[in-house]
């Protein structure tokens, strides 16, 4: 045994976290579109669940889908 060998499961449970961190768009007038269920999410039913400050030019908020509950991240650029 080595001691520092990551057992599989952890880095399949790394590899599936990642794959599942998708983002999207935001547009200011459109609102948001579910990547998983292709709802279009408008003001006030974009279930945003945590808005990070300007960073630059972009602003990343996270997202609960507020029709098929995926949770998801979209990227504005002001
Ligand atoms: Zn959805």
């Amino acid at each position: 045994m080595h001691g520092k060998d990551i057992p599989l499961d952890v880095v399949r449970e790394i590899v599936s976290r990642v794959q599942h961190t998708r983002v999207v768009d935001y547009s200011p007038r459109d609102g948001v579109t579910c990547p998983v269920c292709g709802g279009r999410l408008r003001w006030g039913k974009m279930g945003v669940t945590h808005s990070l400050p300007w960073s630059g030019r972009v602003r990343e908020r996270y997202h609960r889908c507020t029709l098929c509950g995926a949770q998801f991240k979209s990227v504005e650029e002001g």
